[in-house]
């Protein structure tokens, strides 16, 4: 564990994570996160920051002539969210739970204590189960105060609270959740923010499971998705993938079209190492995100120590995307946007073998060839969303 106050300590495990910090580095207040910001920043918080929220959840009466942007559009996004908007908001007092308060659905630790075996059986065994709860992936690493949030914040009130992970839980479980690959390929549109919404209704109902069964094992877990810390960070020491242009985690099974989320317990377990498939390489010489984006919110230089605004961390050398300029986006367009996820040569149906082969040549020297032949075969292109809803009655196909 880091000693938090020398926060950047460096970890044994760093170099291999390919983790870069500097005297700069503080730990990041979760205030200045861009979400948080659009509650109390008023360079950041307007009518249309104000609509953005409205429109997620009332009931929907949006409707533009666009396609991707009709009442049922809007409504399927909706839908989508709503199961985790029910856990967010389910002990009200002004919680949000997963966003910037740790889940608080499970129940009492059990005063009974299985017995798992050595660290590596019972991680073999927690990683079963997590899969059998919903996860797609799932790794283990260990508590890094580096990565938690200096302070939680209060949307409500605008308060600083102290941060609710209590000492002793030294080991995260990492999860990550895909999102549905054709809703995506349909973004930006009220229709593809839907894919999101399906990742983080079954991201939340997975941590709250997998954080009972340790419970019930007699052990201490706390569920968290975006609250208490930032995951991805965890998710690349628990080797669930690499760091890439576009600020997102990019794992080997569904590039970067993943949810995360993590579970903080003390039951003793194995952890897991960072692991490497040439995605740093790939992405100094593709930069298709940050040419697409929009809103122009992502680098197209080197990873450096450079930081737009204060929604970026200090001292962390990397790729940092420009979130005011990113959310300015969501907030014009009333939806949020995944172009940088579409986009990216790495979202992929990797049940295809082909893909799996230009996976494993993108991490060689051939990758200047995949990456052209990417472009080629035109990956990564926008679907329209009238298409999406009627694909499966055009091309005669069952519906999934
Ligand atoms: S979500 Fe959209 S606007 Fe934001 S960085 Fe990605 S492509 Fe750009
Ligand atoms: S689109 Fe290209 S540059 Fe951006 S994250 Fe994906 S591989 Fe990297």
């Amino acid at each position: 564990m880091t000693d938090a106050a020398n926060p950047i300590q460096r970890d044994p495990t760093d170099q291999e994570a390919g983790f870069e910090l500097n005297d700069e580095f503080e730990r990041f207040p979760q205030k200045n996160e861009m979400f948080r910001r659009s509650w109390w920043d008023p360079t950041i918080r307007n009518a249309k920051t104000e609509a953005f929220y409205r429109g997620h959840s009332e009931p929907v009466t949006i409707h533009r002539r666009s396609k991707g942007y009709h009442q049922k559009d809007y409504a399927i996004r909706n839908a989508a969210w709503r199961i985790s908007d029910v856990l967010t908001e389910v002990r009200g007092e002004g919680r949000r739970e997963g966003f910037t308060d740790v889940f608080t659905l499970q129940g009492d630790v059990s005063p009974r204590r299985a017995d798992l075996g050595d660290p590596e059986a019972a991680a073999r065994q927690i990683k079963k189960a997590a899969r059998t709860l919903g996860a797609a992936l799932v790794g283990i690493t260990h508590y890094d105060e580096r990565w938690q949030y200096s302070a939680r914040f209060h949307d409500g009130s605008g308060e600083e609270l102290p941060p609710e992970i209590p000492p002793g839980l030294a080991h995260v479980i990492v999860v990550a959740v895909p999102m549905p690959y054709d809703i995506m390929q349909t973004t930006p549109s009220a229709l593809g923010s839907a894919a999101a919404g399906v990742g983080y209704s079954r991201d939340a109902a997975l941590l709250i499971s997998l954080a009972q069964f340790i419970r019930d094992l007699g052990y201490r877990a706390i569920p968290s998705m975006n609250d208490t810390a930032t995951s991805i960070p965890y998710a690349i020491k628990a080797g669930l993938g690499e760091y890439g242009r576009n600020g997102l985690l990019i794992t080997k099974e569904y590039g970067p079209r993943v949810r995360l989320g993590k579970v903080y317990t003390d039951l003793p377990l194995a952890h897991d190492r960072p692991i490497h498939f040439g995605v740093q390489e790939f992405c100094r010489i593709c930069k298709r995100c940050a040419e697409s984006c929009p809103a122009k919110a992502l680098p197209l230089g080197e990873p450096s120590f450079k930081i737009n605004n204060i929604s970026n961390r200090k001292g962390v050398k990397k790729w940092s995307v420009n979130a005011e300029k990113c959310f300015g986006f969501w907030a014009a367009q009333n939806t949020d946007c995944a172009t940088c996820i579409r986009t990216c040569p790495y979202n992929k149906d990797y049940s295809k073998w082909w893909h799996r082969a230009a996976r494993r040549l993108a991490g060689t020297r051939l990758r200047r060839i995949i990456f052209a032949l990417d472009g080629y075969m035109g990956y990564g292109k926008r679907l329209r969303p009238d298409i999406w809803w009627e694909r499966e009655q055009q091309e005669g196909r069952p519906l999934p």
